[in-house]
């Protein structure tokens, strides 16, 4: 707590958002949550960065926004020493993974406002490795620039190199001799998920590796080479569970909201922030020999993407898990529709060749595993959304 403290210090009469905030609790645990609706409504009512500044604008060398899937974007700032912290935060994810000196990472994003790759790839080039920015490129032009520079490791989310596989595939380039050796997710949960991380492994033949960060708050939570969960890196984060009804601290073992407070953003800090990503932590022992608590499983979900079917919650990953057993199926779709007050799950499915039995098939599987009905639906192909940043799979129409 001695940096939370000093943090504190810096903070109290400077920064707007948190000077009144931080006077009401003298410990940690006495302090307010800080949600996202409230940054959003910060900069709506202050525009355009809002009132979360430690210092004056000038100070201030990066704009980077969210991807605003539930809303406008927020506006996030860095200074020089934040950006450095940011940095210094995903060398974390990249040495977890075991990328060296030697390795070419090939980061396949385009450059825009989202902040993740551009961190990768500053921070890759920290680390001593060879990056090679993979924006304005074809997904073919992509997969030879991997080829010709032997790239050996591959940044990308995970949807985006189940992508490259799948183009592999149609433009004759085996990629599973091809030079990669790592790849690193993020962006989306889904190399946590054991069918998703299976594929993408297979495709590639290298390991990967799961990574969870947020503009707003910074790359909190990595894969070391024993892959047992994303730790936490808590030198920089401060975490805890809470469970998302009634806020209380979860219980060890429990499923709960991961609660975030970064000790090296002191720019545009964050303190005690509920995340919406939830996870189980453990403090058990990592093969590795790090003591941070790890998050069992990567991040299962989402507190605003649990879909509740006739009592039962499910979680968009554990569908995708099912699907993914399933190589024929080249895209997917979630759907949730209320039908006279009861909701009905509806899964749409692209799929290559034969359809044949596919439908039986996945309505029995996620019947079994998840416990409830599905309505499959295979559509044409390419009428599905691609993505290459974040993937939305999940619409719910009341
Ligand atoms: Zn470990």
């Amino acid at each position: 707590m001695i940096r939370f403290e000093e943090m504190r210090a810096i903070l109290a009469g400077r920064n707007a958002f948190y000077s009144e905030r931080l006077r009401s609790g003298v410990d940690f645990a006495e302090l307010p949550f800080t949600t996202k609706q409230e940054l959003v409504d910060d900069q709506a009512e202050h525009p355009p960065f809002g009132t979360n500044l430690t210092y004056p604008v000038e100070k201030y060398i990066r704009i980077h926004q969210t991807s605003g899937t539930a809303g406008k974007p927020i506006l996030w700032l860095d200074t020089k020493e934040s950006w450095d912290w940011w940095l210094a935060c995903w060398e974390q994810v990249f040495k977890g993974a075991g990328v060296r000196e030697a390795d070419r990472v090939y980061v396949a994003f385009s450059f825009g406002p989202f902040i993740g790759f551009w961190a990768a790839f500053e921070a890759a080039q920290r680390l001593g490795a060879m990056v090679i920015p993979g924006g304005g490129q074809s997904t073919e032009q992509r997969l030879r620039a991997l080829f010709d520079r032997e790239a050996t490791v591959l940044v990308c989310t995970p949807t985006y190199a189940l992508r490259l596989a799948d183009a592999a595939r149609q433009h004759g380039f085996d990629l599973s001799r091809g030079p990669i050796r790592i790849t690193v997710h993020a962006g989306e949960p889904g190399a946590s998920i054991p069918e998703t991380r299976r594929r993408i492994q297979e495709s590639f033949g290298a390991k990967t590796f799961d990574h969870a960060g947020m503009t707003e708050m910074g790359a909190y939570g990595f894969e070391c080479e024993a892959q047992s969960g994303l730790h936490i890196n808590e030198d920089e984060f401060i975490a805890e569970i809470i469970d998302p009804e009634t806020l209380a601290p979860a219980r060890e073992g429990d499923k709960g909201e991961l609660v975030l407070t970064n000790l090296g953003r002191i720019g545009m800090p964050l303190i005690r922030y509920r995340t919406g990503d939830l996870g189980v932590m453990s403090r058990q022992p990592c093969p590795c020999g790090r003591l941070w608590a790890r998050l069992v499983g990567g991040v299962v979900g989402r507190v605003d993407d649990m879909i509740t079917i006739r009592g039962i919650n499910v979680f968009p990953s554990a569908i995708e898990n099912i699907v993914r057993r399933h190589p024929q199926i080249l895209e997917f779709a979630i759907e949730v529709h209320r039908q006279r007050e009861m909701r009905e799950l509806r899964l749409k499915v692209e799929v290559e060749g034969s359809s044949d039995g596919i439908i039986a098939r996945l309505g029995r599987e996620i019947h079994d595993d998840l416990r409830v009905r599905a309505t499959i639906e295979v559509v044409e192909t390419g009428s599905l959304p691609r993505f290459e940043l974040k993937a939305r799979r999940l619409r719910v129409l009341d």
